[in-house]
């Protein structure tokens, strides 16, 4: 699939992966979050670091966000949250006026409560001293014990569904979206999950995690543990054949390492889930825009733009 510069003419789903990292820091991959436009909807997928920063890099002002989910509550994909929420309601993230709709598995409650809490004096400063308008801070949650159909309004469906990412890592989703007959497939941190390939099975865009380690980093336990929560580039590979997506993009490549040691390669971790896909996969990069229509355009980001650019903060306030 060649990665072009150009913007498609008519697309039906835009996705742009905002965040495509791990909790690694990395000025070029911030931690997990992807935003999906669909007909009139803005919806965000997880709030990993840098979220609202990649947002406004993207062109969108947060406030236009209308709705986040959350696939689970590791902190790579949730540290960006407060960033984002509190950033949306200032005039520089565009002013946010309406409540924001969260939604995630069971815990998103306690995690929204928490940030209530911890901002607290942030909210009632802002009202009482710039005259923002609360409702703008409030967020509308739901709670879900059950994956299922979570949206299903003006032809946009977003179903969740479970996926194994390990034993005390639950509850763990991933994210299928459906608009005017295109499909998106957001797997989630899974751990060789077979059932995922089956709900992607002929989607037009299927993201999935993947991590390895250079086979002399195995004997150390806490790299072996890390990888036992990941799918290897080959596990990857041979679920991408059995979904046969029309795009295959790895995503969230873990790839621990350390001092004195080799660290593998992503156009290997590539080559290797290759030999098991017969598809072409794309490597995942923050600023990535997928346009999704009778064809499937996919804009490389302008990486110039990375980390250091200075975005207006025009009546942000303190
Ligand atoms: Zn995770
Ligand atoms: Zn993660």
């Amino acid at each position: 699939m060649p990665i072009s510069q150009t913007k498609c003419p008519k697309s039906d789903i835009v996705v742009t992966t905002l965040g495509t990292g791990t909790p690694v820091y990395n000025p070029l991959r911030c931690s997990q979050s992807i935003l999906v436009e669909a007909g009139n909807f803005f919806l965000l997928f997880d709030t990993g670091r840098g979220t609202a920063q990649r947002l406004i890099q993207a062109g969108i002002a947060p406030a236009q966000i209308d709705r986040l989910f959350f696939t689970h509550y590791h902190s790579d994909h949730t540290v960006g949250f407060a960033d984002f929420w509190l950033g949306s309601w200032l005039p520089a993230g565009g002013g946010r006026s309406k409540p924001l709709k969260v939604a995630g598995p069971t815990g998103v409650q306690a995690l929204i409560d928490g940030h209530r809490i911890a901002f607290a004096d942030d909210i009632r400063m802002r009202v009482v001293d710039q005259k923002l308008p609360l409702k703008g801070a409030h967020i509308e949650v739901a709670s879900h014990s059950d994956c299922g159909v979570l949206l299903n309004q003006s032809g946009l469906k977003v179903t969740s569904f479970e996926t194994f990412h390990g034993k005390f890592i639950k509850p763990n989703w991933g994210y299928r979206i459906d608009y005017a007959g295109r499909s998106i497939v957001i797997g989630g941190d899974s751990n060789n999950d077979r059932s995922v390939a089956k709900i992607a099975t002929d989607a037009d865009l299927f993201f999935h995690s993947v991590g390895a380690a250079d086979e002399s980093l195995l004997k150390f336990p806490e790299i072996a543990g890390i990888l036992q929560h990941h799918t290897t580039p080959q596990q990857a590979g041979e679920i991408f054949s059995i979904a046969s997506p029309k795009i295959a993009a790895l995503i969230h490549i873990v790839t621990p390492s350390r001092p004195g040691f080799p660290t593998v390669r992503l156009e290997d971790i590539k080559a290797r889930t290759e030999e098991f896909y017969k598809g072409s996969i794309i490597i995942a990069e923050d600023l990535m825009r997928f346009e999704i229509g009778d064809d499937i355009n996919i804009i490389a980001p302008n990486k110039t733009s990375y980390g250091l650019q200075i975005v207006s903060t025009t009546q942000a306030g303190p």
